[in-house]
């Protein structure tokens, strides 16, 4: 009977001495993920593999004070601004800067997309954008190398769980992500714009990484585009540098323009 049992502590110990340290990640992720605003959880369990819930969770950690009032909105919420005031302000600036646009680029045109983006689609661009998909990899490979390192108090569960978060709050993903974690995208809230320019129906500078040297920087689109923003409107901030955006505005509604936010 003694022997026994210490026969079954000597496998449970030889089991879990064995086992790679990296199985534990998303067990760490979830007990992170429970000291946080519910809505954190039910996104995670959405994005496809470790690596990807791992770069998510860091940007979700480093806004924690700020997530309720920066999460995206629901279906609900997006029904109710649509006809608001706040939306036909947003819809009056980006007229204001269409115009200015047209007028010192005849023969071009401004268009942006008017829709709110939904969770879903964050959730669907984080599980198939190739810069996070590499992002996803590196936090993955070297959050397996934190885990595995001896100094790494995995017998001490609530000691492991903060030091997986101070490594995530202080972790710069390689490469940046060109979109931000599913939720936080100020695009939720519609706080922020993406412009294109067109002309006779074709895109000639449109929201796409690749495009940028080119048709944003040596054609130049990237410094009209700026030039009929400043001049028509005080509302945009931009565009977004890191990481590169020449498209994307982000836009301070006058209503809370004074409350700090
Ligand atoms: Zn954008």
């Amino acid at each position: 009977m003694i022997a026994g049992l210490l026969l079954g502590a000597t496998a449970a110990n030889l089991a879990s001495a064995v086992a790679p340290d990296a199985d534990r990640l998303p067990s760490y992720i979830t007990s992170i993920s429970a000291q946080l605003d519910p809505r954190v959880g039910q996104t995670l369990s959405q994005l496809g593999g470790t690596g990807r819930q791992l770069l998510a969770l860091r940007s979700y950690v480093r806004s924690a004070s700020h997530l309720a009032e920066r999460w995206s909105w629901t279906r609900e919420q997006i029904e109710a601004y649509e006809g608001s005031t706040e939306q036909r302000e947003l819809q009056q600036e980006i007229d204001r800067v269409r115009t200015a646009f047209v007028a010192a680029n005849p023969g071009f045109e401004l268009h942006v997309n008017p829709q709110v983006r939904s969770l879903d689609a964050q959730i669907e661009h984080w599980n198939s954008n190739n810069s996070v998909a590499a992002a996803a990899q590196q936090i993955f490979a070297d959050a397996q190398t934190l885990v595995s390192s001896p100094n790494f108090p995995a017998d001490r569960p609530d000691q492991a769980r903060e030091a997986l978060r101070t490594f995530l709050s202080r972790y710069r993903p390689v490469p940046t992500p060109t979109i931000a974690a599913p939720g936080l995208s100020l695009h939720g809230q519609m706080r922020a714009v993406d412009f294109q320019v067109h002309q006779r129906g074709r895109i000639v500078a449109g929201p796409s990484t690749t495009t940028i040297a080119t048709d944003w920087l040596a054609a130049g689109w990237a410094q009209r585009l700026d030039a009929a923003v400043r001049a028509a409107s005080t509302r945009f901030v931009g565009p977004q540098t890191i990481p590169a955006a020449p498209w994307h505005y982000t836009y301070v509604p006058a209503v809370v323009a004074t409350d700090g936010q």
